[in-house]
C-alpha cells in the first residue's frame, strides 16, 4: 500500500451494500450497451480487475418510450433484458466491485424513432434533439405508469444482480431532471410550482425503488446541481441546494455533477483544472449524511486524499479518468502513480458514444477492444521468442507501438528525425489549450525510458539505406503526415490557386513556432472541419491577430459536436472578434485577396488578407515505408515484417494513431487468419433463437 493513501482504499458502506474502497467509476455510455453486451461486459470488468470499487453502467432505458436510438444505451425494457444485463454484473462481481446501474427514462430527450412511442415530457415541448416530433405533456395515469416502470425496472436490475440503482436526474436528459426545472415544468398541479412539487416526482421515484429493492440494493440518485446558466438556470448554492435540502437522507448515496453534459465531461481545452467541480458540490456533504461521490477529471491521489479528508466527498468519481486508465486505483494501491495513464480531456471517448459506436481512447488504445480483440490495459501477450524490432518515427503511433513491443519482451530501437520525442501530440499541444495532449507523450516516453530493452534516438532520420544497414527482420514505420499546402480537400480537389500575392501557411508552420508576419488579416480556411481550424482560430485570435475564418460548413468545428464543444467553439471566436464566413468555400488566392464562393449558390466575393492559413488535408509520409516495401519486392531485404503505423498509414486522431501504433505491436507476429478473426468479430443476432 502506497503510504498516504490509505484513506482511499477503505471500504464504505452504501445503504445495506459494502464498497470496497473510495473508488467508484460513474455511469458513463460507452456505445456498446444493449447492441453489444458482451463487449460492455469485458469493459466494465476489466475495470473492476483495476481496482475500481464501484462500476456503474451507463444510462438504462426503462421503457420503450424512452428508446435512444440509434445510440447504444442500456436496456431494461423487460425481463429479455436481464440476462445480458447479468453479463455485466458477473463481469463485475468477479474482481470484488459493487455493480450499479443508472436507471433512465429519458423522456423528451428520446426520440424513439424504433419505437415509435410518444415521447414524455412535464409541459408539451420539441424533443431535445432536433426531430418533427413533439413530446406531449403527461398527464396523471402517465405519471402513474412512469412511476411502475422505473420501480418494474429496478426489480429487474435486482434480479440481474446489480448492487446500486440509481435514479437519475442530470444532463438535463431524463423525465426526472425536466420536472425538477422550472424553464421545463410548467405544469400547475401537485408536480408543477414550488420546488417541492417539482422534487415530488424524484422523491417518489427515490421511494418506490427503495421500497421494490431496498433491502438488498442501495439507492442511489445522479443529481446535477447547477446547470451553469447563472441566474438564468439551477444554482448549486440556491436551488440546487435546497434540492438536496428536501432530499437529504432519502437516497442511501449522492451522485452530484454539474449539468449539461459538456459541462459535466468539458474538455482540458476549455477547462483546464483537475476537481473543477468541486466548487458546485462541495456543499452536498454539509447537507446530508449519505456517501458522496463527485468527479472533475480526478486522477491525481494527492488530490483525491485531500478531497476525501476535507470532507468534499466519499467517494473519488471518476467516468474519463477510468477509462483513460482501467487500473488507476490499482496502481495508486502498489504505489505506482508514475504509471498512471492520464486522461488527456480530449473526449473522444464521448464522441465515439455520439457516433453510436463502441468507445475509443487517446490514451488507452485497449478500452473497447477488450472483447473484440481480447485486448488489456495491462497485460500483453509475451513473445514466444526474443526479437529485435526497429521503429522510424516517435510520434503517437511510434511511441505506442514502441512502448507495446518493449513490454512484450522485444528489443527495441526507436529512430526520431526530430530533436524531441512525441510528434504531434506534442506538436498540437504547444497550441492554446491542448497542453494536456502532450501526456500522450509524456506517459510513453516515461515508461520506454526506464526499459532497459528499448533504445531511443533523437536526430536520427533514417532513409531507406540506412534501414538496411542496420540488419533489423522487425520493421515498424510511423513517419507521420502534413498538412498540404496547395489546399487540396474536401471541397477543392484541384487545389486552390494563387498568384503568390498572399504568404501560405500550414498548420504545420504555426506548431513549428513560425510567426505569421502579416499586418492584414489572416485567413483560416478550414476544408478539415474537425477540431484544427478552430484551434488555429482561437491560438491567432489569442495572440492577437486580426482573423477571417472561412469554412465550408456552416459551423465552426462541426465534427467537434460530438466531443461537446462545437458550441464553446463558435462562441469563444465570436467573442474574440473573429469574423465568421460560414457555407464559403476558398477559390483562389489573387492581388492580396481571397476569392470565397457560397457554398450554396456559387456567388462569389473578395475578402482582403495578409495571410492564409490552410486546414485542408494531410499529405501521408509513406515514402519511405514505400522504398523498403519496393526492395522486399525485388529481394534487396528480407523483413520478417515491415509494417505502416499511424497517420502515415491513414491520417486521423492522435487516438487513430495510438491504436495502429498498439494494433501494429500487438498483430504483427499472428497468422493472417488470427488478425482476421478479432478484425471480423462482431455481436450478432442469432436466427436459432425463435421469437
Ligand atoms: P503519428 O501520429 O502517426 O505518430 P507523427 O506525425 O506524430 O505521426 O509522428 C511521426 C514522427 O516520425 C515525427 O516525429 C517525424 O519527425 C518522424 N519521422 C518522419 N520521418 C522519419 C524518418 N525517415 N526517420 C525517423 N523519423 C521520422
Ligand atoms: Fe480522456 Fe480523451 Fe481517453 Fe476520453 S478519450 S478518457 S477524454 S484521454
Amino acid at each position: 500500500m502506497s503510504d498516504g493513501y490509505e484513506v482511499l482504499f477503505e471500504q464504505i458502506k452504501i445503504g445495506p451494500v459494502m464498497a470496497p474502497n473510495r473508488f467508484y467509476q460513474v455511469p458513463h455510455c460507452n456505445g456498446m450497451g444493449h447492441l453489444r453486451p458482451r463487449a460492455d461486459a469485458a469493459t466494465r470488468g476489466v475495470k473492476a480487475q483495476g481496482g475500481w470499487g464501484v462500476i456503474s453502467t451507463q444510462e438504462t432505458e426503462i421503457h420503450p418510450s424512452s428508446d435512444l436510438s440509434p445510440y447504444a444505451e442500456n436496456r431494461l425494457w423487460d425481463d429479455r433484458d436481464i440476462p445480458a444485463n447479468r453479463l455485466i454484473t458477473d463481469a463485475i462481481h468477479a474482481h470484488g466491485a459493487l455493480a450499479a446501474i443508472e436507471l433512465a427514462h429519458n423522456g423528451n430527450h428520446a426520440t424513439n424513432l424504433l419505437t415509435r412511442a410518444r415521447s414524455l415530457a412535464p409541459v408539451d415541448m420539441s424533443l431535445d434533439l432536433i426531430s418533427p416530433r413533439q413530446a406531449a405533456q403527461m398527464d396523471k395515469s402517465d405519471i402513474k405508469e412512469l412511476r411502475r416502470w422505473h420501480r418494474q425496472a429496478a426489480r429487474r436490475a435486482k434480479a440481474a444482480g446489480f448492487d446500486i440503482i440509481y435514479a437519475y436526474a442530470a444532463h438535463h436528459m431524463t423525465i426526472a431532471h425536466h420536472f425538477l426545472l422550472p424553464q421545463l415544468n410548467e405544469r400547475m398541479d401537485e408536480y408543477g410550482g414550488s420546488l417541492e412539487n417539482r422534487v415530488r416526482l424524484i422523491r417518489e421515484l427515490i421511494e418506490e425503488t427503495k421500497e421494490e429493492v431496498g433491502e438488498s440494493c442501495a439507492v442511489a440518485f445522479r443529481f446535477a446541481v447547477d446547470e451553469m446558466k447563472g441566474a438564468d438556470g439551477m444554482q448549486a448554492h440556491e436551488e440546487g441546494r435546497a434540492v438536496v435540502e428536501l432530499l437529504a437522507d432519502l437516497p442511501d448515496l449522492w451522485d452530484v455533477n454539474v449539468s449539461g453534459w459538456e459541462n459535466d465531461s468539458v474538455t482540458s481545452r476549455f477547462e483546464q483544472r483537475e476537481g473543477y467541480q468541486t466548487s458546485y458540490i462541495e456543499f452536498v456533504k454539509e447537507v446530508t449524511d449519505k456517501p458522496v461521490v463527485a468527479v472533475g477529471r480526478l486522477s491525481s491521489p494527492d488530490l483525491m486524499t485531500s478531497l476525501v479528508k476535507k470532507g468534499v466527498l466519499d467517494f473519488v468519481g471518476a467516468a474519463r479518468p477510468s477509462i483513460a486508465d482501467p487500473y488507476l486505483p490499482a496502481k495508486i494501491k502498489e504505489g505506482r502513480i508514475d504509471e498512471i495513464r492520464e486522461c488527456i480531456g480530449c473526449n473522444i471517448c464521448v464522441a465515439s458514444d455520439n457516433l453510436g459506436v463502441p468507445i475509443r481512447c487517446t490514451q488507452n488504445p485497449t478500452m473497447g477492444e477488450e472483447w473484440r480483440r481480447g485486448w488489456h490495459p495491462e497485460l500483453i501477450r509475451p513473445m514466444e521468442k526474443e526479437g529485435a524490432a526497429l521503429v522510424i518515427g516517435a510520434g503517437p503511433a511510434g511511441l505506442e507501438c514502441a512502448m507495446t513491443l518493449v513490454k512484450r519482451g522485444m528489443n527495441v530501437t526507436l529512430a526520431e528525425a526530430g530533436s524531441q520525442l512525441g510528434g504531434r501530440a506534442v506538436r498540437e499541444a504547444s497550441l492554446l489549450g491542448l497542453n494536456a495532449w502532450s501526456r500522450v507523450a509524456d506517459h510513453r516516453i516515461y515508461d520506454l525510458k526506464r526499459r532497459a530493452n528499448a533504445q531511443i534516438y533523437v536526430q536520427s532520420h533514417l532513409d531507406a539505406a540506412a534501414v538496411l544497414e542496420m540488419d533489423v527482420s522487425h520493421v515498424f514505420v510511423a513517419t507521420g503526415s502534413s498538412w498540404r499546402r496547395d489546399g487540396v480537400g474536401r471541397s477543392n480537389r484541384a487545389g486552390i490557386s494563387s498568384d503568390g500575392s498572399v504568404p501560405i501557411v500550414t498548420p504545420d508552420d504555426i506548431m513549428a513556432g513560425k510567426g505569421i508576419e502579416t499586418a492584414g488579416p489572416v485567413l483560416i480556411y478550414d476544408d478539415d472541419q474537425i477540431y484544427m481550424g478552430g484551434v488555429l482560430a482561437q491560438h491567432l485570435a489569442a495572440q492577437g491577430h486580426e482573423v477571417d475564418f472561412v469554412t465550408p460548413a456552416s459551423l465552426v468545428s462541426p465534427w467537434c459536436e460530438h466531443t461537446l464543444e462545437q458550441a464553446r467553439i463558435q462562441s469563444d471566436l465570436i467573442k474574440h472578434g473573429a469574423q465568421l464566413h460560414l457555407s464559403q468555400t476558398l477559390l483562389r488566392l489573387e492581388n492580396g485577396q481571397a476569392t470565397l464562393s457560397c457554398a450554396f449558390t456559387g456567388q462569389e466575393s473578395n475578402l482582403p488578407c495578409g495571410a492564409v492559413l490552410l486546414v485542408t488535408e494531410r499529405q501521408r509520409h509513406s515514402a519511405l515505408f514505400d522504398q523498403l516495401s519496393a526492395l522486399q519486392e525485388t529481394g534487396e531485404a528480407a523483413f520478417e515484417t515491415l509494417e505502416l503505423m499511424g497517420d502515415a498509414y491513414a491520417p486521423g486522431l492522435i487516438a487513430d494513431a495510438v491504436f495502429s501504433g498498439h494494433l501494429a505491436a500487438q498483430n504483427f507476429d499472428k497468422d493472417q487468419s488470427d488478425r482476421d478473426a478479432e478484425f471480423f468479430r462482431r455481436e450478432y443476432i442469432d436466427l436459432s433463437v425463435k421469437m
